[in-house]
This record gives C-alpha cells, structure tokens and sequence, in this order.
C-alpha cells in the first residue's frame, strides 16, 4: 500500500481512468458501466430520500433488504437463508471481503485466492499481516488445476478467498473443480469465501454454480455479492454477505467498526431490484454478452490474441502477437498513442513470471456499443 519511499500508491484503476482523461482515451480500463442502471430501481432511492430514509439503518441492514437478497438467493440455485441472522448488508463487495478477512484471519494465518486476483484481496491480506498464497488460473479458459488446488489449500489455510465469475480473466469455475477446492477446505478445517458479484453477468446460456450450492461447502461458506454490477449502481456501494449465523456473527464483529452502517436510502432500491423478474437478469447478460462479442471480435482483428470470456465485464487479450512482452508498457502506449485505456494483467498477478500474463491488457464491455466500437476502430488503426 505504501512504497518504500512513504508514498502512498494509487490503485491500478484509478491510474489508468486518470490517464484516461488526461488523454481523451476511450475508457475501457476500470469496470463501470456507462449507461444508468434500471428505473424503477433508481426511482425507489429517490422516493427513499424524499420518504426519510435518511438516517442510519438497522446494523446488519434493512429487514426488507435482507428479506429480499434472502429470497433472490434461493430464487437463483442457493439454499434458503435466515434474513435475521444469516445476511449481512455492507458497503459494497469491497467491505465484506475486508470486514470477512478481519474477521476470519488472524496473522499468522493463511489465504489462498486464485491467481490473478481483485486488487483488494492482496491489500486486506497485507494489512492483516497474514501469509498469501496461490493457485494460478491456467490455459485459455483460466481454470484452477487439481494438482494446483491440492499443493495450496492445507494444514496452515485459514481461508479460501475465491472470485467467480471471475476478475480479471471472464472465467467461470468448472463445477467439479469448486467441489474440489471446497472439499480440500473442508478437509482443513479451512472457510470458503466466494466474491460471486457477477452471478448475474454469465454468457453463452452457461450455468454458475453459486458457492452456497457445493456441497462440501456447506456450513462453512460466506458468499458475497453487491448491487454495483447486476444493477449498474457502481457508485451506491451497497453490496452484501450471507451464510452460517456464527460466521455472519464475526463479520457482523468488524463491520460494525467499519462503517458501522451504510446507505439508507439505497437499501430500498437494491430490493426493489433484486425482486426484479426473471427476465431482467436474463437480459443485462444478453446485452452484456453482445458487447463481449463486439470487442473480442474488434480486439481479434486488430492482432491480439483473445480469450473467451464466459462472464464479469472483462475480456483478456494477449499482445504477443503484435510482439509485445510488456503489457504495463503496452498498456500506457496504448492510452497515450491509440486512445484506449485497458489494464495490464499482471496488476492482478504481481509477481508473476508467466509471459502470457505479462503480455496480456484486461478490456471492459461494461460499454455503450459507440465506445467500444470507437474503441476497436482505434485500435485498428493503430496497428
Ligand atoms: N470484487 C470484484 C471481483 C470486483 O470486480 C469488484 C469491483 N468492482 C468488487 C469486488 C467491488 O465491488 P463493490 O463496488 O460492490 O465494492
Ligand atoms: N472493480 C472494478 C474493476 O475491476 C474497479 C473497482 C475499483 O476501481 N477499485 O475494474
């Protein structure tokens, strides 16, 4: 978090949106959508605030709330919960993996995540203190490998800090191999976390098995979730935790000294869309999807190397075809000369010596169709 000069480092995100403005590049660098997110969602916030919803909520958050993401967890494959003691509402994803890891961690204890990984995930695990471990994502499907499953996850794993649909690389976790690393948990008396806030964005009619659903997970899982990609409302930071009351109970313990609540008039709305029908969610990821289509096709022309992306906003193209070996080099060139911003894919996985990460930028489709077709002309006429 801090150089060994005292200066404080901003995150890969906010550098590459500043670059961004600074050289009126097409942003597909850091994920939020530029379009608002659904109406009646938006109107019921606005209705909060002008209703009084405007001073601090219950601690584990609106009953309604809790009601609501208690329902659309069983509606969407995962057993049902206890909207009293089984969910918690926090600010965002990004608090209930901090306040999960405070809880759950102590410093001489063990994560394991995926390789690459979400940027905070490496920060909380920092400020606790407490060992990183990893299992690398492999192929071009990023999948975890048994063998690689079986040498990180042990006697001295506290946690397993999982992300599916998965950031940055758009893979989403076989079924078999989730059983297999919530079984090697299980076995070592370690929890599963499993950061799932792109449930809802999955493509190609794929099905996501949800955490809660692996059956050796049971009883010892947290899933996580937030309003920020599903319904576009990347600013209300409203996001949320739920499983098994002890542990819910911990991560209640830190939050509370966190931000203690969050977000009043923003509860209301996240439940009128979580109660959205069916067909909502099916058509974000359609919309979605079109636009994975789009770019990959465009990143595909202009000489990258792309991998499928399955779900999340974000789709991983390697620059080794163009004779790129740097990708944070490439990246920044990239912003400056062609006018579109990306992220290098090794910001996910510092320290990596896989010359296919190296090489490889992170795009976000979280785009109207004029961006990323502005963004693909760009490109092409670059190379
Ligand atoms: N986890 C992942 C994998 C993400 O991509 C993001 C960011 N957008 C977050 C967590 C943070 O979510 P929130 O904005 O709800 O804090
Ligand atoms: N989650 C977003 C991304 O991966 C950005 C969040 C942030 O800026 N910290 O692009």
């Amino acid at each position: 978090l801090v150089d060994a000069d005292g200066s404080t480092r901003p995150t890969i995100f906010a550098e590459m949106s500043a670059l961004a403005t600074a050289h009126d590049a097409v942003n597909l660098g850091q994920g939020f959508p530029d379009e608002d997110g659904p109406s009646e969602v938006l109107d019921a916030a606005v209705e909060a605030i002008r209703s009084g919803a405007n001073q601090y909520p219950p601690g584990r958050g609106t009953p309604d709330l809790r009601a609501a993401i208690s329902e659309h967890r069983a509606r969407f494959g995962s057993p049902a919960l206890d909207p009293e003691t089984e969910v918690l509402v926090t600010a965002g994803a990004t608090e209930a993996i901090a306040a999960a890891l405070l809880a759950l961690v102590p410093p001489d204890g063990e994560v394991v995540t995926l390789s690459p990984f979400y940027d905070s995930y490496a920060a909380i695990i920092g400020l606790i203190g407490a060992r990183h471990t990893t299992i690398p994502l492999r192929g071009a499907d990023f999948q975890p490998e048994p063998a690689d499953i079986d040498a990180a996850i042990g006697p001295s794993t506290t946690v397993v800090l999982l992300n599916n649909p998965h950031n940055p690389t758009g893979s989403v976790i076989a079924p078999e191999l989730l059983e297999r690393i919530a079984a090697r948990a299980a076995a070592h008396g370690a929890v599963v976390v499993s950061d799932e806030v792109y449930e809802h964005l999955v493509f190609d009619g794929a099905p996501f098995t949800p955490i809660a659903a692996v059956p050796s997970a049971r009883g010892r899982a947290l899933s996580i979730s937030s309003a920020a990609k599903t319904f576009r409302v990347t600013g209300w930071k409203i996001g949320w935790i739920t499983g098994p009351a002890a542990l819910i109970e911990a991560v209640v313990a830190v939050k509370q000294f966190l931000t203690y609540v969050n977000g009043a008039p923003f509860q209301p709305a996240v439940a009128v869309g979580l109660r959205l029908p069916d067909a909502y969610f099916t058509e974000a990821s359609l919309v979605l999807q079109r636009r994975r289509d789009l770019l990959s096709a465009g990143l595909r022309d202009a000489g990258f190397a792309v991998s499928p992306s399955r779900g999340s906003y974000f789709v991983v193209a390697d620059a080794a075809p163009l004779g790129v070996e740097d990708g944070a080099a490439f990246a920044r060139e990239l912003v400056r000369d062609a006018g579109v911003a990306s992220i290098p894919l090794a910001a996910f996985a510092p320290g990596s010596s896989d010359p296919a990460i190296r090489s490889s930028l992170r795009f976000a489709f979280c785009r109207r169709d004029e961006a990323i077709e502005e963004s693909v002309r760009r490109l092409s006429a670059y190379r």
